[in-house]
């Protein structure tokens, strides 16, 4: 038949890495249950595989996006816990409900739309009451804790609603010593007086990510919600490597050479001309460019090993593709590693060079680009 599933290019996903990591960041986190963060596609990595390798050792599955959440319970099936936290006004909350996917209220017009949902499905949500306290993104203001506590008392006594949790984010838990988490801390425990005093008391109180879970141990609570751990990669490589952190870098990207070959001095390499080669240079083309997720701004300054050789990228990366310095030996069809782990270069490096963090050079990667996995 036609074979559509040809690319040039792969990520290779390492599950068991992905599930020694989950191990890891148990051991680290102590007695706090764990919700393994699988948003986004997790981090880029595929959310079926990554969920279904991670399910049976998670506490809880966590989605951002309701739509991923409810994609998510497809994938898993009944059982796992499922929390998510970004709907709008209008969302398919019922839907939500029958699927058993639990449900972050941050807003008055949140606890309204659930609880209708409750009364449509003849089902009891259960709801994590989001708190903001230090962020300025979700949730409700210190302020409004108690009035909102009140409300969800009332349909908690009516049957349509049970608060199993009380949850808030880090905005500076990379940061050892910011001072900042700790004035987050105070604030989420004014949260749960407010609540406590109009006798909303839930079960699982959670703060922390993974920097909140590796370097806030006052953060942990009830439960920890790693990401980035998860998928091998440091919170703040400049606080800890994912080396030093004990951390295996889950995916590997590749992709063959589709061409090498020598070109004199002084030859200006790709669009704008923006560098030439100052010697006689072996030049290769690697099929992965910005329509598959390879920042632009690895231009000039991504680093490639081929060969064993450290490389790197020479002149703008275009859409499909970029060149790359290469050593002698190599010719078409031998295989460019972006990055890895062990001795490749990794994905926080590359973030480094291009002046962003590792969670976007793995997210961001294209659907285009296959995911392989083992
Ligand atoms: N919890 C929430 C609410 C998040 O938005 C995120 C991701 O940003 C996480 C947990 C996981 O964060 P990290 O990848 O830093 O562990």
């Amino acid at each position: 038949g036609i074979v559509i599933s040809y690319y040039p290019a792969e990520a290779r996903i390492d599950l068991s890495a992905i599930r020694s990591n989950l191990s890891s960041v148990r051991e680290a986190a102590g007695e706090a249950a764990v919700l393994a963060v699988v948003k986004a596609d997790a981090y880029g990595h595929g959310r079926a595989e990554v969920a279904r390798a991670l399910a049976p050792a998670a506490d809880y599955l966590g989605a951002a996006q309701l739509g991923e959440a409810l994609a998510l319970r497809e994938e898993v099936g009944p059982g796992p816990r499922i929390l998510t936290w970004i709907f709008a006004p209008g969302a398919p909350l019922a839907q939500a409900l029958r699927a058993d996917v639990e449900l972050s209220a941050g807003a008055f017009w949140a606890i309204d739309e659930i609880a209708r949902a409750a009364r449509e499905t003849g089902t009891t949500a259960k709801v994590h009451l989001k708190v903001d306290t230090g962020m300025a993104r979700g949730g409700f203001n210190l302020a409004d804790v108690a009035e909102a506590s009140r409300r969800l008392r009332a349909l908690q006594a009516d049957g349509l609603l049970a608060v199993v949790g009380l949850w808030s984010h880090l905005a500076r838990a990379d940061e050892p010593e910011s001072g900042a988490t700790e004035r987050q801390i105070e604030r989420f425990e004014q949260a749960r007086a407010a609540a406590r005093s109009e006798g909303i008391e839930p079960e699982i109180l959670h703060l922390a990510a993974s920097g909140g879970a590796l370097w806030h141990p006052a953060a942990r609570y009830d439960m920890v919600r790693p990401g980035i751990v998860l998928y091998g990669l440091s919170p703040n490589p400049e606080v800890a490597t994912a080396r030093e952190l004990g951390l295996t870098p889950a995916m590997e990207l590749s992709a063959s050479l589709i061409l090498e070959r020598g070109v004199p001095a002084q030859t200006p390499i790709s669009y704008g001309h923006t560098e030439k080669t100052e010697a006689p240079t072996r030049l290769g083309v690697v099929p992965l460019g910005y329509g598959d997720g390879i920042p632009r701004a690895a231009s000039g300054v991504g680093p490639v090993s081929v060969g064993g050789v450290r490389t790197r990228i020479r002149g703008r990366v275009c859409m499909d593709q970029f060149v790359v310095d290469v050593p002698e030996a190599a010719t078409a069809g031998d295989t460019a590693f972006l990055f890895g782990a062990g001795d490749l270069p990794s994905a926080d490096e590359w973030a480094q060079a291009c002046g962003t963090i590792g969670y976007e050079i793995v997210t961001r990667l294209g659907a285009r680009v296959p995911r392989r996995y083992h």
